[in-house]
Formats: C-alpha cells, structure tokens, sequence
C-alpha cells in the first residue's frame, strides 16, 4: 500500500517557536526558519515534503497554530485541525 501523503499549513503568526511539533514529527518535515513572526518568534517551516497527515504536529502544538490535511487523488482533506489549548479543545477529523 502507498505511504499516506499529508500537508500541513502552519499559522506563522499563532507559532511560538517551542519547537513541539518538531520533536513530535516522526517523518523530520519541520524546522524553526530563520525569520520571526510579529511577535518576534522564529516560527516553524515545512522543510521536507515527507509528511504523511500523522497529526502529531498538530495535536501537540499548543497554540494551535497547525492544520493538516491528508492527500487523496491530489484532492486535499483537512483532518486535524486544534484550537486555542490553553481554554478549548476542538479536533476535526474527516476521512
Ligand atoms: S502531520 Fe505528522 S508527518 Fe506531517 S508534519 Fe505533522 S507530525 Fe510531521
Ligand atoms: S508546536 Fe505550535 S507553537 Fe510550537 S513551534 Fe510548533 S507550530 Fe509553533
């Protein structure tokens, strides 16, 4: 069977730079950029196109600041998206 094909879309403003999802991404597809966002902190890039739509980013980030979605037939599927931990957890997962 293929390897599942993922994406992920990171709100750059929303990131903090704790590096979380980093250390959670089994595939190695982050790391901290070089340039900061509005609030000063060097936030996080996609720099391998080697994720799989595992969600683990996403559901360890705890700003909420990352939305992955999986790739069927080119067709791009939102799954996970977390929002605002620190007062509500929202997971959406679609198949
Ligand atoms: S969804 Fe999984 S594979 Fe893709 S960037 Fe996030 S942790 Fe890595
Ligand atoms: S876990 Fe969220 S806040 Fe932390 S570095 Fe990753 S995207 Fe930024």
């Amino acid at each position: 069977m293929a390897k599942a094909k993922g994406d992920i879309v990171i709100d750059i403003e929303r990131c903090k730079g704790c590096e979380l999802c980093i250390e959670a991404c089994p595939q190695d597809a982050l790391e901290v950029s070089r340039q900061v966002n509005k609030k000063g902190y060097l936030y996080i890039v996609k720099v391998e196109d080697t994720c799989t739509g595992c969600e683990s980013c996403a559901l360890v980030c705890p700003e909420g600041g990352v939305t992955v979605y999986r790739v069927q037939n080119k067709k791009k599927t939102q799954v996970a998206q977390v929002k605002n931990i620190t007062s509500d957890i929202n997971i959406t997962v679609k198949e």
